[in-house]
């Protein structure tokens, strides 16, 4: 038997007992490919959910300046992020396509999660590939490896020290990160009540999506082949799978 023909293990539930999330990622569109029926589910629970973007994804659409495609993309996204109960969405203003992994990137997401003081930090796929040989974005790996380190720099003291200043204090009470659409994915979240409105959360990237063309610009369907191969592993219809590193021993 090869490993191919056996079965892929079940996932478990993620743990749901918290009430605020940040969400940090490095474009526009990435928390909607995969994590935002999720990101519904826990608004209409009552959870906070803060989005916070490292880049503008100024450099997403080919025909676009990046001068005029960051604000358009930047508006895609808080209309976006509003379908799914999101209501706080902010830019790091980092370069796009070209993000770094490294201490300023670390410094301004330490910086958020300390303004913010979360429960949960979600993030997407920091993995070399998607679990196949597809590689992963260059920015995705960087802004998600970023936030993970983040979240330990924000509650050391004398990690970025020079931020505690007007009240800002270190903040230690990041339970766990979950990085959405991981190969390494254990987790994940029942979004069968929440998945329509995960892909209207994806439509509102109007021209992101026109510039795109191809499988990944037909909402409906490539959120569908996903959500319906992780739910059957969740024992649901749909759902949003997810690593969880957690960070309670
Ligand atoms: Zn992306």
């Amino acid at each position: 038997m090869t490993e191919t023909d056996q079965a892929p293990p079940p996932f478990e539930p993620v743990d749901e007992d918290w009430q605020t999330a940040l969400a940090v990622v490095a474009h526009p569109d990435d928390m909607e490919y995969g994590a935002a029926a999720a990101v519904a589910r826990w608004t209409a629970q009552g959870k906070t959910v803060v989005y916070v973007m490292v880049t503008s994804g100024e450099a997403g659409i080919d025909s676009l300046d990046p001068a005029e495609c960051g604000p358009l993309r930047e508006a895609e996204q808080i209309a976006s992020a509003a379908v799914v109960g999101v209501d706080t969405v902010e830019f790091l203003g980092h370069q796009d396509g070209v993000l770094e992994y490294g201490l300023p990137l670390r410094a301004d997401i330490a910086r958020a999660v300390r303004r913010h003081r979360p429960d949960v930090v979600v993030t997407t796929n920091f993995r070399e590939t998607y679990g196949g040989v597809f590689p992963n974005q260059a920015d995705h790996i960087a802004a998600g490896r970023a936030a993970l380190d983040a979240v330990r720099d924000a509650g050391n003291r004398w990690v970025f020290h020079e931020q505690l200043k007007d009240g800002l204090e270190p903040w230690n009470g990041v339970r766990m990160v979950l990085a959405a659409g991981s190969p390494e994915a254990r987790h994940a979240v029942d979004t069968s009540d929440h998945f329509a409105l995960g892909v209207a959360s994806l439509k509102e990237h109007k021209a992101y999506l026109a510039g795109l063309g191809g499988e990944m610009a037909d909402a409906d369907e490539f959120l569908e082949s996903f959500a319906r191969m992780a739910g059957s592993r969740l024992g649901v219809r749909y759902a949003s799978s997810f690593e969880v590193i957690s960070l309670r021993g």
